[in-house]
């Protein structure tokens, strides 16, 4: 059968893990640089043209924004990282509040960390991923406009990508393929959440 999501609300921007909702249902957090491509991947996994906000100013207050999903789960979309003009301080903090929820959330299950399918491993990217790892987070990638690529270049710049990850990964993550402009990956990525979400209920 084929899992959907029913219903999608927002519950809450929070500027720091102290006040996010209580940590009661299972979550999934989506990351990835700013312009990856993460606020049209939610509205697509939601069934939502608007629920999250397509790309803000960099500045903008960076908050951790928080989706109720079939009554059951949380979808929590973190601000991106990567932009060229925020200051220092700007992204200390951004560096506090991250480091804080993804070490300390009791209730995330997998973090989702978006890529850009047409570009070649960043440096931003593939640190963070390395700390994901120290940390011993659960996350997957998600490469994401892939309908921007055809196939043959598709799979030469992953082909690449894992070439790189496994000079420092002894495997590579789960991975998904995703286009939120043909909508494809939407329902592999989905029932991985709720095939984990029924382990974790059964
Ligand atoms: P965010 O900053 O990571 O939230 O990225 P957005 O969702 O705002 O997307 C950034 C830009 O990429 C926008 O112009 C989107 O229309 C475009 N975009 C996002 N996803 C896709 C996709 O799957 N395919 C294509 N062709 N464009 C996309």
């Amino acid at each position: 059968m084929k899992e959907l999501i029913t219903s999608a609300s927002f519950v809450i921007s929070s500027p720091s893990i102290e006040d996010c909702p209580e940590p009661t249902l299972p979550e999934y957090a989506f990351i990835g640089r700013s312009n990856v491509g993460k606020s049209s991947l939610i509205n697509m996994l939601t069934n939502h043209s608007k629920l999250a906000k397509v790309s803000g100013r960099p500045g903008k207050t960076q908050l951790i924004n928080h989706f109720l999903i079939n009554k059951t789960w949380f979808l929590v979309d973190l601000p991106g990282y990567g932009w060229a003009k925020v200051s220092k301080t700007e992204k200390a903090k951004w560096k506090k509040m991250i480091d804080d929820y993804l070490t300390q959330r009791t209730n995330l299950i997998n973090v989702f960390v978006l890529i850009d399918c047409r570009h070649s491993p960043q440096k931003i990217d593939l640190e963070f991923m390395q700390w994901l790892g120290e940390e011993e987070i659960p996350f997957s990638m998600v490469f994401t406009k892939t309908d921007k690529l055809k196939k043959v270049k598709l799979e030469a710049s992953i082909t690449n990508y894992n070439n790189e990850l496994l000079k420092s990964w002894e495997e590579v993550p789960t991975q998904f393929l995703t286009s939120a402009s043909n909508k494809s990956g939407k329902d592999e990525l989905i029932s991985d959440i709720f095939k984990i979400n029924s382990g974790l209920t059964n």
